[in-house]
């Protein structure tokens, strides 16, 4: 009987399926109000240069502190946030914070953002980083950012075309997750990027054949001049591979976990004094 209403009707029967909605509804509903309240905040992981062992980056990792919930990791937010929409005004909020955290740390030091497919297909996404970085006064070249390969399946026209544009401004562009994809190759060749972030799931493995898949990557990278990062790297002993298989950066729990802003910005200026002292 249900079933001739149609789809839509189903769920009037269906109570599991109006808690998942009631659910969707309240946490779109709560993520509004945490825009609007200043419940979100950034969190920093270091992104390292191996041959010298220096931060060159800091990546961008959004947190959601919930008056009942606790901290919320963005896994469980981002994508209701995409279907709705929000992860527009999200995703500036981000942008904007990210540029002006930066902006105090030293200069030698870039911040990477994660970007959303939703706001890359936007036509005023290039100009809305143009003005992240003028009203925080970070240099184009500082700002590195980090799309899925997801993000490339459609729209690749206006994609590309952003995606040149802010390379003409100076902003790198990361390749994330990279090898997760279906298409990951063929994506290389087609968008302009700096850098592949080789995805955590072959450190794990970086022993067997992920080890063997870390070393190809690295060398395509080398052979297309892109930059390759390893994340996920937990052990001294998935460093040591990573280090012989010959990517230049790298990222991971065994240098730092992510860590809120202001523990980031007291870690630099306590190395600016003893640098100075
Ligand atoms: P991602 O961009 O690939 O970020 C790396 C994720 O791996 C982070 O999870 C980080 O905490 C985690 N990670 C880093 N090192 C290690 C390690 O050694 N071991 C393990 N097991 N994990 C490690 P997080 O912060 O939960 O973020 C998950 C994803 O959420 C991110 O993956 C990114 O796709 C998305 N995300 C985070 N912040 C934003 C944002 O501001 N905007 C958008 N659009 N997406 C975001
Ligand atoms: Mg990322
Ligand atoms: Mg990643
Ligand atoms: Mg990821």
């Amino acid at each position: 009987h249900a079933k001739s209403l149609g789809r839509g009707a189903v769920s009037l029967f269906d109570p599991k399926m109006d808690d998942q909605a009631q659910a969707r509804m309240e946490l779109e509903r709560d993520l509004r109000t945490a825009l609007a309240t200043g419940a979100l905040e950034l969190h920093y992981q270091p992104l390292l240069e191996l041959s010298e062992g220096a931060v060159t980056g800091m990546e961008a990792l959004v947190r959601w502190r919930h008056p009942r919930k606790g901290m919320i990791s963005p896994a469980a937010f981002i994508p209701v946030a995409e279907e709705t929409g929000i992860i527009l005004q999200l995703g500036e909020w981000v942008l904007n914070q990210a540029c002006r955290d930066a902006a105090g740390w030293p200069s030698d030091v870039s911040v990477a953002v994660n970007v959303s497919a939703v706001q890359l297909r936007h036509r005023s996404f290039a100009q809305s980083v143009l003005l992240a970085l003028a009203s925080s006064g970070l240099r184009p070249e500082r700002l590195e950012l980090e799309i899925t390969e997801s993000v490339l399946l459609d729209d690749t026209e206006i994609i590309l075309e952003t995606l040149h544009l802010l390379r003409r401004m100076g902003i790198r562009i990361a390749m994330d997750d990279f090898g997760t994809g279906y298409s990951s190759l063929s994506y290389l060749r087609r968008f302009p990027f700096d850098k592949i972030k080789i995805d955590q799931s072959f450190v794990r493995n970086a022993a067997g054949e992920g080890g063997a898949i870390i070393r190809a990557l690295v060398g395509l990278g080398a052979t297309l001049g892109i930059t390759t990062l390893v994340e996920g790297i937990e052990t001294e002993e998935q460093l040591a591979t990573v280090r012989a298989e010959g990517a230049q950066e790298a990222q991971g729990f065994l240098f730092s976990p992510p860590k809120p802003a202001h523990e980031v910005l007291d870690l630099f200026r306590k190395e600016r004094t003893s640098a100075a002292a």
